[in-house]
């Protein structure tokens, strides 16, 4: 039996886990790696690492389709992908204290009114509950535990030799080394330069990726509430196939929609979050508005660069907008994105749509900008900000009443980690066949479709092991 090395306690890695003891494959012979902490020690605020990973401390909301959440079908079609997800749906039910309280929502029908403009997405989605989560992460880890399989905790790999089929990792001040004879690389969000360090290191060939940017759309919910009856996460897209353009809606709040800020590289973006609790209550909506570039050369670089041009160190008003008395006053100096909406008054170039709040209660933090500034956010875009300002058009048509009542937060990013080529059939590397990448460090960029991976990985070991 081969000694099998995990990096990386999440979603993938714990599936892996997983397939293979179910299976009998000894627990003895597989050890997992994590920078994080047991479910047991792991605090609410380390969200990305740890046992059952960024998937631990997330929203919980299991997406049961091929053409959500990453790259499945691409490696074993649709049909296979989908019995992988299942598996892991399973598993969440399995370990869940209250398995009868998981929820799926289908939405069925696309309706009429949306047509001819955009296209829905409709899937089903499982809602594990977040709450669970810690209850199903401490189950399936005395299960895995139960079966004999290692753990080290706390402790971050820092390099691995291919060829020497080694792995060090670091506890603090303790610098250790693991022999594997087949490594399943799962590090997650949490270790992209990992992963890139390890793809040049080792001068792996890699898959181009498209760009994905766009902006942060907010307005408020009444605007939107005829779809989100349908579709409450809704998930609009058209596609340009000629261009090598597709737009889409992405990760959409409601209720308590709150725009947040993100830091990366230096710059910064924006996204959205929701909240559950009634006194967060705000009735606004927000969404990405998402466009998938393909066929620019260095993806990640030019989105870098887009990204670095809207961005402004001003100062910003604290309680007004541009134009108002209140601009000016607690004027203190920072860089942030920028926030346009067509709402005026007759006086040019007041906003009336305001920036929304924080659920802090601050404001977001984003610099107003008029027309004047959007034509330059088109000048950045070069050319392909037109394909988001018609999507806001089309939608002013589907949902008559939202007007110009409506802002956007610019950019919103996905800086999409470098792919490495693998095999299909193993998710291995090409020079390394015993390296299995898995997960958002692959392709994934979900719980289904990462858990749905390392399930692959974990089958493949088996047959290679009958
Ligand atoms: C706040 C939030 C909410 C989300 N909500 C949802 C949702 O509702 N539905 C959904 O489908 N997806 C959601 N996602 C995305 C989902 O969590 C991820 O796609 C999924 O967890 C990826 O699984 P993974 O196993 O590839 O990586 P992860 O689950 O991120 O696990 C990677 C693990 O690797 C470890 N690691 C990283 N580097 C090292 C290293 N050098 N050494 C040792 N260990 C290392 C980390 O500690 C971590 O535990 C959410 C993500 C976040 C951040």
């Amino acid at each position: 039996m081969e000694k099998i090395v995990i990096i990386g306690a999440g979603v993938a890695g714990v599936n892996a886990a997983t397939k293979l003891v179910d299976n009998g494959y000894p627990g003895d012979h597989i050890t997992i790696i994590d920078m994080g902490n047991d479910p047991y020690k792991r605090k609410p605020e380390e969200v990305m690492t740890g046992f059952m990973g960024a998937g631990g401390w997330s929203d919980g909301k299991l997406t049961y389709h091929t053409s959500i959440g990453g790259h499945m079908s691409k490696y074993c079609g649709d049909e296979k992908a989908m019995e992988l997800m299942d598996q892991v749906i399973t598993n969440f039910k399995r370990f869940h204290p209250k398995p009868e309280e998981v929820q799926c929502s289908n939405p069925v029908a696309e309706p009429d009114f949306i047509k001819p403009y955009f296209g829905l997405r409709l899937f089903p989605v499982w809602h594990v509950g977040t709450d669970y989560l810690h209850e199903i992460g401490k189950n399936w880890y005395d299960y895995l535990c139960d079966k004999g399989v290692k753990f080290h905790w706390n402790a971050k790999v820092t390099s691995i030799d291919p060829p020497l089929n080694s792995v060090k990792y670091n506890t603090g001040t303790i610098e250790s080394w693991e022999h594997y004879d087949r490594l399943i690389f799962g590090v997650g969000k949490s270790g992209i330069d990992f992963g890139k360090q390890i793809i040049e290191e080792n001068n792996c060939p890699t898959e181009p990726k498209p760009v994905q940017i766009g902006v942060r759309f907010e307005a408020p919910q009444k605007h939107f509430q005829k779809l989100i009856d349908v579709s409450y996460d809704f998930k609009l897209y058209r596609k340009f196939e000629d261009e090598g353009v597709s737009l889409r809606s992405f990760c959409t709040n409601n209720n308590a929609a709150y725009v947040a800020l993100e830091e990366t590289y230096g710059d910064y973006s924006y996204n959205g979050h929701a909240k559950k609790d009634e006194v967060y209550r705000n009735d606004m909506t927000n969404f990405g508005i998402l466009m998938e570039v393909r066929g620019i050369d260095k993806p990640f670089e030019w989105s870098r660069e887009l990204v670095s041009k809207v961005q402004k160190v001003d100062i910003v008003p604290g309680e007004g907008a541009a134009g108002t008395r209140a601009m000016g006053r607690r004027q203190a100096k920072y860089k942030a994105g920028l926030y346009y909406s067509p709402w005026k008054n007759e006086k040019e170039g007041v906003i009336n749509r305001l920036k929304s709040k924080t659920s802090e209660g601050d404001w977001v933090k984003a610099h107003y900008i008029t027309e004047k500034g959007l034509q330059e956010v088109r000048d950045h875009f070069q050319g392909y900000f037109k394909y988001i300002e018609d999507f806001i058009e089309d939608m002013k048509k589907v949902f008559p009443t939202l007007g110009d009542d409506w802002g956007m937060y610019i950019p919103e990013v996905k800086y999409l980690s470098p792919e490495p080529l693998v095999d299909y059939n193993t998710l291995a590397l090409a020079d390394y066949n015993n390296v299995h990448f898995v997960g958002d460090a692959l392709s994934a960029r979900g719980i289904t479709v990462s858990g749905a991976q390392g399930t692959y990985v974990a089958e493949y070991i088996l047959k290679n092991n009958e």
